[in-house]
């Protein structure tokens, strides 16, 4: 029967042994605390940055999201944020992603120290993952992380399985190959000028889709070697409601198992956001060498 990956017994299970870590840290006076810096208006933006608050208090943590203006200088805003990720009470810290266009030009990957670049984009984490890193221990980009997470929950194995990664961004296509490469895993990795495609999809055991098309990847993606689907995308569908890049009716029968969209893949993502903090605090405390 085809397993639909739902995140949410496996974020009640992390959720548990955070809020444990936060009371290990809270009586010896750590408080584990996130800074967001929320830049506009965006909705999406300002849904996603209140749900990654939210977790982040449920589990005995604090943050605080900092709203500037969506017509701020580069000058400010790069002030601030220095203001904000130097401040030694704070752990954790991120941009909310996409800024306004009066900004979407900045190099970001430097602004937060690595210690505290609790989204693992600063280069001396990206090398972390160059050398092999499995992210146990470490800041690691969230949603690949989180991927990795729901595969050991569900029992999917990655070592020595062909796992197709299509979409090559540095947010999830890249550290996602990355990632399954040091699990001991086979990547190809695909992107818009992939040719064929879809035979490489057919001889895959896994397929991540981090497109961001809803109804990309159906039925003629998948032979017979039933794979397992990641599907990372959030897109509309015609009814403006949340959605993947995977057309799940289309493949539901074909496959070994597919994570939902909304329910899979996106809540990980928020998961490994609040470990990395939980990480970072702990390093910052010296409560983890
Ligand atoms: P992105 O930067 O736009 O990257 C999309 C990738 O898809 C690009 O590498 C692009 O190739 C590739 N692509 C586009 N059309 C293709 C085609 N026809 N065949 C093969 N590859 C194609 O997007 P992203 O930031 O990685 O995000 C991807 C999706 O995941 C979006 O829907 C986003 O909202 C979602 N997302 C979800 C989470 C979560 O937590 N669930 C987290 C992050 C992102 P080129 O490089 O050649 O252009």
């Amino acid at each position: 029967m085809t397993k639909i990956l739902a995140s949410k017994e496996l974020i009640q299970l992390q959720k548990s042994k955070f809020k444990e870590e936060c009371a290990n840290l809270s009586q010896k006076g750590i408080t584990p605390t996130m800074k967001v810096i929320l830049v506009g208006e965006n909705p999406a933006s300002v849904i996603y940055t209140r749900n990654k608050k939210k977790f982040i208090e449920s589990i005995g943590g604090a943050c605080e999201i900092i709203k500037l203006p969506a017509d701020i200088s580069e000058k400010t805003f790069l002030r601030e944020v220095d203001q904000i990720a130097n401040n030694p009470e704070v752990h954790g810290c991120f941009i909310q992603l996409p800024l306004p266009k009066g900004l979407s030009h900045l190099d970001l990957s430097k602004l937060i120290p690595p210690e505290k670049d609790v989204d693992g984009f600063h280069p001396d984490n990206l090398d972390l993952l160059l050398r092999g890193d499995t992210g146990d221990h470490s800041l690691l980009p969230c949603t690949p992380k989180g991927i990795i997470k729901l595969c050991n929950h569900f029992g999917i194995e990655i070592q020595g399985k062909k796992v197709l990664v299509i979409g090559r961004s540095m947010i999830v296509g890249k550290p996602m190959a990355l990632l399954v490469l040091n699990h001991n895993g086979t990547p190809t990795i695909s992107h818009s000028r992939s040719e064929d495609i879809e035979s490489i999809a057919k001889e895959a055991d896994i397929i991540i889709s981090a497109v961001g098309r809803a109804k990309f990847l159906d039925k003629s993606w998948i032979g017979d070697k039933k794979p397992w689907i990641i599907d990372v995308g959030m897109n509309q569908d015609e009814n403006k409601n949340l959605c993947g890049d995977v057309d799940t009716e289309s493949i539901k029968d074909l496959v070994k198992g597919y994570t939902p969209v909304p329910g899979g893949v996106g809540p990980m993502t928020i998961c490994s956001l609040v470990e990395n903090l939980i990480t970072a605090t702990k390093r910052q405390t010296k409560e983890l060498q």
